[in-house]
């Protein structure tokens, strides 16, 4: 494996000088109690002091493993340096114009970058906004003027944001929708293709799935009122599920045979994160509009939607936008994201990722019957936690390995319907060396369980 770490400004390093959380941490955590929100949570309770490549170091000098990047945000690693350098740059020639008072180039070129780089060779335009949520009510508000129809079709498991239509969109209750409602009306929500837990078995499940979603389109919405189908090519929040080969082809198609909008939601999955540029050129999928954000622009707020020129183009002037939204400092550091992307050949890093972790989760996996499944693809790898022998999911063993790891230097986190799985989303950068500690450190824990 190629290291493209050694541009890190940081010792890359596991080291542990306190507990966890030490001092200063347990100090700032008081300060963040009586100040900040509760809704506002924290998955580990240390305070970030610097990271870069695949290190995060904390307020008290302990250096964790990164594997979660931010959520699948620092894919080129923390404070990159084509992302610096360019925003850098950026932030002394001028901060903000707003894009829809005087425009600037940066935010054409992301625009042109997005156009070559997300799949299919038709004409493609692109719009870009502050948040991945944002960018999907976006996609949701052109592929209704475009289709002058106003039913969505989202999926169980689907996550798509937090804001009053994305919580809508998203399926799980508790944190994302309790008590935050009422949600926006037209939404339906179909069977996704989740292999592990179809009743019927995994072989049958990509068949049966597409045709029960399609029935219940098709019998309860009716296609000609559908204006978009929304779905993301890895489910992200909703527990790393890949859909069952051949369930995104006939979604796809029955979309095109009824000239419905098809978004692609590669918020989580895309720029490189599941071993190509995004999730659904795995099955040959070309999206008719695809949400990117997160891995986009090495950590600042960037989101976009890119799709059909004629589809984009359907919302009237001044209809689209924002203050904020393609920050020119933010486009400065998508660029440089970007950049990154191609120099070290991030997508072929992602691969190797998977061929470094994959073997290791199954080798755990047959060692420790807590583990039910082992998933995803590239750099977008978890592990489903149940009680062993049954496939009852394990939200409390999983919520104990992530703290048994936590305590011993390695951040993860945790996603799910059932909040079992354990998800790993290491910077693209990270060394082969710190990869294996990371997984060490992980098997140190399940032996605690
Ligand atoms: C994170 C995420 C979102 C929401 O993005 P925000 O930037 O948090 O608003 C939407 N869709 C998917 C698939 C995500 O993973």
């Amino acid at each position: 494996m190629t290291d493209v770490s050694h541009e890190s400004k940081l010792p890359q390093e596991r080291r542990l000088v306190t507990a966890v959380p030490g001092p200063k941490s347990e100090e700032l955590m008081a300060r963040k109690q009586a100040t900040v929100a509760d809704g506002v949570g924290a998955v580990m309770p240390v305070f970030a002091k610097r990271a870069s490549g695949g290190v995060l170091e904390d307020v008290d000098g302990n250096s964790f493993i990164d594997f979660g990047a931010g959520i699948a945000v620092t894919s080129v690693g923390n404070s990159a340096e084509a992302v610096v350098r360019r925003a850098t740059a950026q932030l002394e020639a001028f901060t903000h114009t707003c894009v829809m008072v005087t425009p600037y180039e940066p935010y054409v070129e992301v625009c042109e970058r997005l156009a070559e780089l997300t799949p299919g060779d038709h004409a493609k335009k692109s719009a870009l906004f502050n948040s991945g949520a944002e960018a999907v009510e976006n996609a949701v508000k052109i592929a209704r003027t475009h289709t002058k129809r106003q039913a969505v079709i989202v999926f169980d498991h689907a996550y798509h944001g937090r804001t009053n239509l994305t919580m809508a969109l998203t399926a799980k209750n508790m944190p994302y929708k309790h008590g935050f409602g009422p949600f926006a009306p037209e939404v339906y929500r179909v069977p996704v293709a989740y292999p592990y837990r179809w009743l019927t078995g995994p072989e049958n499940c990509a068949e049966e799935a597409a045709t029960e979603a399609i029935d219940q389109i098709t019998k309860q919405v009716g296609a000609e009122n559908v204006a978009a189908i929304l779905i993301e090519p890895v489910l992200g929040e909703g527990g790393f599920i890949e859909p069952a080969k051949g369930f995104l082809p006939r979604i796809s198609e029955f979309a095109r045979e009824h000239d419905i909008v098809f978004i692609a939601d590669e918020i989580q999955s895309g720029f490189c994160r599941t071993g190509r540029w995004f999730a659904c050129e795995d099955e040959g999928i070309v999206p008719d509009l695809i949400t990117t954000a997160k891995g986009i622009a090495g950590g600042l707020p960037l989101a976009a939607v890119t799709g059909r020129a004629e589809i984009m183009d359907s919302a009237h002037s001044g209809g689209l936008g924002g203050t904020y939204g393609g920050n020119p400092v933010a486009c400065a550091a998508a660029l440089g994201s970007i950049e990154t992307m191609r120099e070290f050949d991030l997508p072929a890093r992602a691969r190797q990722i998977e061929q470094v972790m994959k073997p290791r989760l199954r080798k755990l996996a047959e060692q420790h019957g807590v583990i039910g499944d082992v998933r995803g693809r590239g750099a977008m790898l978890a592990i489903e936690l149940v009680k062993p022998g049954t496939k009852d999911p394990d939200p409390a063993a999983t919520s104990a390995l992530a703290k048994a790891c936590h305590q011993d230097g390695l951040l993860v986190l945790t996603t799910g319907t059932y909040g079992n799985v354990m998800r790993f989303l290491p910077p693209l950068v990270i060394s082969e060396d710190l990869l294996n500690e990371g997984l060490d450190v992980l098997e140190r824990a399940l032996g605690t369980l």
